[in-house]
């Protein structure tokens, strides 16, 4: 039994998108991620979009709490902005997830409403 259904995660996910500014160069959470780890423990992150190009993705802050409990392996993950829209990952962050640990391959990301496809299929050709 799942301890959360795609529609909570996306939830989850949609909770933390949540818009703020901690300077007026930065923008905080304009796309929020929910995952679940192969463990069954829920992690969340925000983007943080600051100007030259030095933020990083929502998925890249779950990860970054999944890992400090020495967790590698990403069972479901879900990225949505403020307005409820879910995004895929962009190319940095499908490598980013299979360089974490190579099972993420298996990883199910959700793409939309009742649409989700394992990272091996945004990523069929790994590079070595
Ligand atoms: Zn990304």
């Amino acid at each position: 039994m799942e301890k959360f259904s795609d529609e909570q995660l996306i939830q989850k996910a949609k909770e933390a998108a949540k818009l703020h500014k901690s300077s007026e160069d930065v923008r905080i959470g304009e796309v929020g991620c929910a995952l679940i780890s192969e463990k069954g423990n829920l992690y969340l992150g925000v983007s943080i979009h600051a100007c030259c190009g030095i933020g990083f993705c929502a998925e890249h802050s779950a990860i970054a709490s999944m890992v400090l409990n020495q967790e590698y392996k990403i069972k479901k993950i879900v990225a949505v902005c403020g307005d409820g829209t879910i995004l895929p990952p962009c190319g940095r962050c499908r490598e980013f997830m299979y360089r974490i640990n190579k099972e993420n391959l298996k990883t199910e990301i959700i793409i939309g409403k009742n649409k989700a496809v394992k990272l091996k299929e945004l990523l069929p050709h790994p590079w070595n």
